[in-house]
Formats: C-alpha cells, structure tokens, sequence
C-alpha cells in the first residue's frame, strides 16, 4: 500500500509511520530526514535546502519533487511505503500524481496550542531520528536506542515553530480538500494517545488492504 501521512509539523507523523511501517514491513519515506542528513554531509541538495529549512520555510518544489522521484524508483518502495512529509504542497500532490497511485492519506490532526508544545519541548537523536519530550526525559540526555546525544532541532525554536506553523496553515493544509476530493483522506484524532492511534490508523488500512 501507498499511503501518505498529512498533518502539521508535531503532529505525531513521524513516530506513527516508524511504527506503521515497521508492521507492514514497508520503508518510511521522511523529506525531513532525508534533506537533515543531506545538510550534515553538505550534498549540493543540502546546501540548496539548509537556509529554507533552519528558517521553517518549505524547500522550493522542483527539489522536493526530484528527491521523491528518485526514492520512490528504489526497489524497497515494489511493496508500498508511507511518505512521511511529502506532499506539502498542492504542486507536490499533483506532481506526485504523476508517478505514484496512492491508496490512503493518513492525516493527523492535533490544535495548535498543543502542537506548540510538543515541539518547543521535542529533543530528537540526530543519528537515528527517534524523538523524545522533555517532559519524559528526566536527566538522560542521550539516546534510548542507539546511545548517541539529543538535541533540539534549530526548527524546534519557539520563533521558527510559528513560522512552520503559518506555512503549514497556508501552504500545506489545502492538501486536505485536494485528497478528500478524490476520496482518499482518513482522518484522525492526534490529540488521543499513541497507541489509541495507532490501533485506528492500523484498523483503517487493514480494512482498505
Ligand atoms: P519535517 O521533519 O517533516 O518537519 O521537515 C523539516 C523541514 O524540512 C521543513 O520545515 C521544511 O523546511 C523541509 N521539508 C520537509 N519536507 C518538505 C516538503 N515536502 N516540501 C518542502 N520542504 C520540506
């Protein structure tokens, strides 16, 4: 299956896909991930995007497109994958139209107010992307998985959550009448717990599998 996650930056789309493709046994497909480790090795695609995304601005289109293009031609995507992060853009969707049939859109759903505070307190381990909140973390600063150190994202400052905020509203949540017009969107509630969320999500796709 070929499933898109929507939703805003906090949104729990991240740790929701980890899990969902590790079920399905299907790659999880981040921009995110992709274009911060394309920034750390300095690739000439990192040295495109790093402006945009340590400001909390969208990444110009056309390099987003050739990004996804590329993945999605890899042979671990045959059995299906989750975009985590793309489209972001109603351009994005339609160039993805192109050379993809997606079969659901996930989109999470969480409020602003709450969305502000998972990411001013998110620290993330930059070696293998899993997420942590301060408010669980206590005095460990290093990660649970692989032992390297946390950090927080430049993104994750209070200022450029507000920026990733607008451009969400602006840019990226048209997305949601554009998939709901070709009946596609499943919607969730992202305020629930995690693992509530995680049993729908699954309960939804194993009915459309
Ligand atoms: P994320 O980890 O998904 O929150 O993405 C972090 C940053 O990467 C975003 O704030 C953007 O600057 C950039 N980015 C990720 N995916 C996209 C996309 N589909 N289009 C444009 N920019 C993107």
């Amino acid at each position: 299956m070929n499933i898109i996650f929507l939703g805003p930056p906090g949104a729990g789309k991240g740790t929701q896909a980890q899990r969902i493709c590790d079920a399905l046994n299907i790659p999880q497909i981040s921009t995110g991930d992709i274009l911060r480790k394309a920034i750390k090795e300095g690739t000439p695609t990192g040295l495109k995007a790093k402006e945009y995304v340590e400001a909390g601005k969208l990444v110009p289109d056309e390099v987003l497109v050739e990004i996804i293009r590329d993945r999605l031609a890899m042979d671990d995507c045959k059995q299906g994958y989750i975009l985590d992060g793309f489209p972001r853009t109603v351009p994005q969707a339609e160039a993805l139209e192109k050379i993809a049939n997606i079969d659901c859109v996930v989109e999470l759903a969480v409020d602003d107010e709450n969305l502000i505070k998972r990411l001013s307190g998110r620290r993330v381990c930059l070696n293998c992307g899993a997420t942590y909140h301060v408010s669980l973390l206590g005095d460990r600063t290093t990660c649970e998985k692989c032992g390297e150190p946390l950090i927080q994202r430049k993104d994750d400052a209070p200022e450029t959550v507000l920026n990733r905020l607008t451009v969400y509203h602006e840019q990226t949540a048209p997305l949601i009448a554009f998939y709901e017009s070709r009946n596609l969107l499943k919607r969730f509630d992202g305020m629930k717990g995690m693992e509530e969320v995680y049993q729908s999500i699954m309960e939804t796709l194993g009915a459309k599998a």
